[in-house]
């Protein structure tokens, strides 16, 4: 099976309807046809300030909606970052090998610094791709499936890999991006021409995971929409409408054609009311299992800390590599 590697910041209590739809559902497809690695990327999320309890209370809550989204511990391997210690040892060889002014053209930087005011941006931030690139090369991923958002860095891991390769000897597998199919982009109910986002202020544009049915429910009902009345999937002369479409022919696996044709002469009150329950059907297990997990932390730490095992056996492997070909004296 081919290997392959994703993850997520657990920097929020509760995933969305767009980790959901955009990463958690097709990661649970993808883990049936792979050897995939899951991550939870807590030193990432670290690249801006935490506070440590939540860090450490949504670390888990987000290994748990993980696991009750379908992403299964014993066929994938679902793990927290800072416990395997080769990601960041693998960072620093890295660091080492990138430019100044390769890793200053990475946009995603300049998009986060500029939010927090480019003097307050620690070197962390700064330095969040190279980590990013070492996550990848660690596991010899063949496959990662990113979001559009993601392809400067994955263009990045390639050209560290292959200067790596070329200085110290073939070490690394070329890792290919997976981009994510746009149809699977799901913006704010809100706000429909920006996507959902955790790190936006939209309090009722976002439908978290672990949201009740009834807050979920109020949040579909008062979705944007349009004056026309029609309920045409048009992403551009009817964003509102063609988000809600996308939601409803994903989760209840009915092509948008046939919805069109289902709700044609009908108005929008009548769409939303069967979004809701289409909706609540998905994510009512989840919500519920999320919370028996959460229910026995003990038990969850023990499934991440197995977890976490079988990702440092791989990582160590290729950090002893790495280590090797760049000359460091071996510990005996
Ligand atoms: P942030 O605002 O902190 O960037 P985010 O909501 O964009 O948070 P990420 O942690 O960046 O979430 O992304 C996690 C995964 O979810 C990625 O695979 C990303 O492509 C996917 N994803 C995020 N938002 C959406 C969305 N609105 N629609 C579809 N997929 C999404
Ligand atoms: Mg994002």
């Amino acid at each position: 099976k081919p290997r392959l590697f994703s993850g997520m910041q657990p920097s929020a209590e509760s995933l969305h309807l767009g980790n959901y739809i955009g990463a958690l559902l097709s990661w649970k497809a993808l883990q049936e046809t792979h050897d995939a690695f899951f991550f939870l990327a807590d030193m990432h999320a670290i690249t801006v300030p935490q506070d440590p309890v939540a860090l450490r209370e949504n670390t888990r809550r987000t290994a748990a909606q993980y696991i009750a989204a379908g992403i299964d511990p014993s066929k994938s391997t679902l793990f927290v970052q800072s416990q395997v210690p080769a990601h960041a040892q693998l960072a620093w060889v890295l660091n080492t090998l990138t430019g100044f002014g390769e890793a200053s053209r990475m946009t995603q930087f300049k998009d986060k610094a500029a939010k927090q005011g480019a003097d307050s941006a620690s070197v962390g931030l700064f330095t969040y791709p190279i980590l990013q690139a070492g996550d990848i090369l660690l596991y010899q991923a063949a496959e990662v499936p990113v979001g559009e958002d993601q392809r400067q860095h994955i263009e990045l891991t390639r050209d560290l890999a292959t200067r790596f390769n070329s200085r110290f000897g073939e070490t690394f597998r070329i890792p290919e991006p997976y981009i994510l199919k746009e149809t699977a982009k799901i913006f704010d109910l809100q706000n429909p021409q920006s996507k959902m986002s955790k790190s936006s202020e939209s309090p009722a544009g976002i439908v978290w995971l672990l949201d009740d049915a009834k807050t979920t429910a109020k949040k579909i009902m008062r979705a944007v929409t349009d004056a026309d009345g029609q309920i045409i999937f048009d992403r551009d002369a009817k964003p509102g409408v063609a988000n809600l479409l996308t939601i409803f022919s994903v989760l209840g696996e009915i092509p948008i054609a046939t919805l069109e044709a289902d709700f044609a002469g009908r108005g929008y009150g009548d769409l939303k009311k069967a979004l809701v329950d289409v909706v609540e059907a998905s994510l009512g297990p989840v919500r519920a299992r999320t919370l028996e997990l959460l229910a026995d932390p003990t038990e969850l730490d023990r499934i991440l800390a197995a977890n976490a095992d079988r990702a440092n056996e791989v990582a160590s492997a290729t950090l002893a590599d790495v280590y090797d070909k760049v000359g460091f004296l071996p510990r005996s």
